[in-house]
């Protein structure tokens, strides 16, 4: 229905607010575009109705190259709803609503039958179409702005943040509402937000974009269990991911919390015996301030035993190391990979948090071998 190709916008010091986005939406979808503030949405809706030209790409509605198309005639196949923008309270409920009919010039009765039938698909009574937004409560008047960006009965809607000024319950029950009156009337949704809780409850597919560049576009359920990258996942947040992923780990939950670490001013023969009575054959080395500098391990101890006295004349600093909130998948994969024994832990400051062993692993492992959906009901034991 809609098809961005290789579509770039530059402003005037050559900035690029929209970078190469090439993508297709579905007719009756649901699209919700999402990223940091200046990351080119408002630029890329607006582009769809021509109230900006792209500066290099084409653009096609059902397969029709929107510069061909008249922009005034374009605009009326669209429905375009603004950042929030209110009702104006000069008007009443029915112009309100039929504002963009009206500006179409549909004849009077069509616009009251359309703001009528419209009313009640959010459970609100003709009565309301006389009356002024002041004697409506906030949760109405908002709806009432819904109405008006389906009131024309465009096939395409592109909104731009509209639910931003509510409160949380209203914005939450307005979503829900809207969810379910776009299903019903099979209408195709380009919906802006930066609210990642929004979009995972309205979209069919999200299109996740940084500096104007597209870095993921798939369904919430997709981006949730394979993020693209870093970004999105510092995006989706730590916490939605957990919640999301019950089943899927990072190392600060399966990692031991107090590695064996030494300073580099610890003498060679205290290692030793550090190493004998905690029975592990390798050393974190440590500086003051508990950031990762290397390791230790019984075998070049043994080499150097002779002309090293300190920790810290022997360190090995090529040392493996992941941050945390990376995925137990992916370590796995590395300790796999790598074929190491185990792989310690630190925060953005490299401090020493923690460390992974392959005994760490295999409960894992095992767990999602064996875990949910594989159970013993299922008679794989028996
Ligand atoms: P978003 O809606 O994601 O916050 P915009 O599409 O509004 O982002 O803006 C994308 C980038 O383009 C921003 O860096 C913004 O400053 C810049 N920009 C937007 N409009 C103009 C303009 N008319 N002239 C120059 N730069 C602009
Ligand atoms: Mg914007």
């Amino acid at each position: 229905m809609l098809k961005f190709d290789h579509v770039s916008k530059i402003y005037k010091k050559g900035k690029r607010a929209v970078d190469d986005l090439t993508f297709e939406i579905e007719q009756g979808e649901f699209i919700v575009l999402i990223g940091p503030s200046g990351c080119g949405k408002t630029t890329t809706m607006k582009m769809i109705n021509r109230l900006i030209e792209p500066t290099e790409g084409n653009i096609y509605l059902n397969g029709e190259n929107i510069l061909d198309i008249d922009p005034v005639k374009l605009r009326r196949k669209i429905g375009y709803v603004i950042q929030q923008i209110g009702l104006f309270p000069h008007m009443t409920i029915e112009q309100n609503i039929s504002l963009v009919p009206r500006l179409l010039k549909w004849p009077e009765e069509k616009r009251r039958e359309r703001a009528k039938s419209l009313l009640t698909l959010v459970d609100m009574t003709p009565d309301f179409l006389d009356r002024f937004p002041f004697e409506l409560s906030g949760g109405q008047q908002q709806r009432i702005g819904v109405l008006r960006a389906l009131a024309a009965d465009q096939p395409l809607i592109l909104m731009d943040e509209p639910f931003g000024a509510l409160d949380p319950i209203t914005r939450d029950s307005l979503q829900s509402e809207f969810k379910k009156l776009q299903q019903k009337l099979g209408k195709t949704i380009v919906f802006v937000t930066h609210d990642m809780d929004e979009a995972l409850k309205l979209a069919d597919r999200i299109a996740i974009m940084k500096e104007g560049r597209l870095i993921q576009f798939d369904t919430p359920d997709e981006i949730l269990r394979n993020p693209a990258n870093t970004f999105v996942e510092e995006f989706i947040g730590k916490e939605r991911l957990a919640q999301a992923r019950p089943h899927i780990q990072t190392v600060d939950q399966i990692m031991n919390q107090a590695p064996v670490a030494v300073n580099g001013d610890v003498s060679l023969t205290d290692a030793i015996k550090i190493m004998k009575n905690r029975r592990v054959d390798t050393l974190l080395v440590i500086d003051e301030e508990r950031k990762l500098e290397g390791y230790i391990d019984v075998e070049n101890i043994d080499i150097n035993r002779k002309k090293a006295k300190v920790v810290s004349e022997i360190v090995q600093r090529d040392i493996y190391a992941v941050k945390t909130g990376t995925l137990v998948r992916d370590t796995i994969r590395k300790f796999l990979n790598k074929g190491i024994k185990y792989v310690p832990v630190v925060d953005d400051e490299h401090h020493l948090v923690g460390i992974v062993t392959r005994a760490n692993l295999v409960d894992v492992v095992y767990d999602s071998i064996w875990g949910e959906g594989n159970g013993v009901e299922n008679g794989v034991h028996s």
